[in-house]
């Protein structure tokens, strides 16, 4: 279960307006953006548990991000053997042949970063919102074979153009609409040259875009889910120094809501009967271990010696802290289940 996402052709670095992550998802070797087990993986990217495991490129070229999903899988694994050996792993160079090519689908799951990024420098969860003006477009004859006379209007039809997503400094250079804003909006975008399809489009939404407003959170999602508890293990110190567990009122077993409870005792029933590998991931930490585990609904994630925290599906955006007396125990116990990472 080594660290999954790769330096493809760089994860930091980027060939032109191209960055490429190159995933393996095999039998064995499931991320832990996605966690679980094999079979809970591809079920969640809607993909058949093929026994050869896939290859996912994931590609974000000029704001548009696309996930390759290949059933060719080799170069992949090399590169995650170099990786897993501290070596530097690269996929340049690699072609997927069309042959190979099981899918390719608009976006990046949500478990390695998908939904809304601001769309001048690429940073996630954009705080601002540009809706897309309406535009009308005129219905008629063609142009070609007029001679002279305008084209009969028949009607017309309005149509949305797209919403643009911005980060807050993004959408502070635009709204300073003045030409250093433009110059520093052209240089969030970290590439030497912005593409001049990009740029022109930016121009038109410079010249032409509607007042913003803030951005409604993305829909909550089993994936969003899973990404949550993915970033909380990878980022647990970070992640209670922004929410101190100290300073949270902790209830007892018995004042945690039903669903709560209920995902708790799914918990401790992987203690009586072992989950399938996967199930549970063990992060060491210093003396002490980051444990996850993930269920049906539900995902745990805390530190032994601490308090935890439970997401559930059923409550979006809603951390959970679990902190009473068992829970400690819990977590040691989960903890014994598999060897650490
Ligand atoms: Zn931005």
């Amino acid at each position: 279960m080594s660290p999954a996402v790769l330096p493809g052709g760089g994860r930091k670095g980027n060939s032109g307006t191209v960055d490429q992550v190159a995933v393996l998802l095999a039998p064995g070797h499931v991320p832990d953006e996605l966690g679980g087990t094999y079979e809970d993986a591809c079920a969640a990217l809607g993909l058949p548990p093929a026994a050869g495991g896939y290859a996912l490129y994931l590609l974000d070229q000029m704001n548009r991000r696309t996930t390759i999903i290949s059933t060719a899988t080799s170069a992949v694994r090399e590169a995650a053997d170099a990786y897993g050996r501290g070596g530097d792993a690269t996929m340049a160079g690699v072609t997927v042949a069309a042959g190979e090519i099981a899918e390719v689908r608009e976006g990046w799951p949500e478990e390695f970063g998908g939904g809304p990024r601001c769309q001048f420098c690429r940073a996630p969860d954009p705080a601002w919102l540009y809706e897309g003006a309406d535009v009308e477009i005129l219905l008629g004859e063609p142009l070609a074979g007029l001679r002279g006379e305008p084209p009969r209007v028949a009607g017309s039809e309005v149509v949305g153009c797209a919403d643009w997503h911005a980060c807050e400094a993004c959408h502070d250079l635009i709204e300073a609409g003045d030409l250093p804003g433009w110059v520093g909006l052209l240089g969030r975008y970290a590439d030497p040259d912005v593409p001049m399809l990009v740029q022109s489009a930016w121009r038109e939404f410079w010249a032409n875009h509607r007042p913003p407003g803030p951005a409604a959170p993305p829909e909550w999602t089993p994936g969003r889910r899973r990404r949550a508890a993915y970033e909380i293990a990878a980022g647990w110190d970070a992640f209670t120094a922004a929410y101190p567990v100290g300073d949270t009122p902790l209830a007892g077993d018995q004042d945690a809501p039903e669903r709560v409870r209920a995902a708790l005792d799914a918990a401790r029933s992987y203690l009586r009967q072992p989950p399938p590998a996967g199930r549970v991931r063990i992060y060491p930490a210093g003396d002490s271990a980051i444990v996850r585990a993930d269920g049906d609904g539900w995902s745990l994630v805390g530190r032994t010696g601490s308090a935890s925290f439970i997401q559930l599906d059923a409550d979006p955006y809603t951390l959970h802290p679990i902190g009473w007396t068992d829970s400690p125990s819990l977590l040691e116990r989960l903890s014994d289940l598999v060897p650490p990472l």
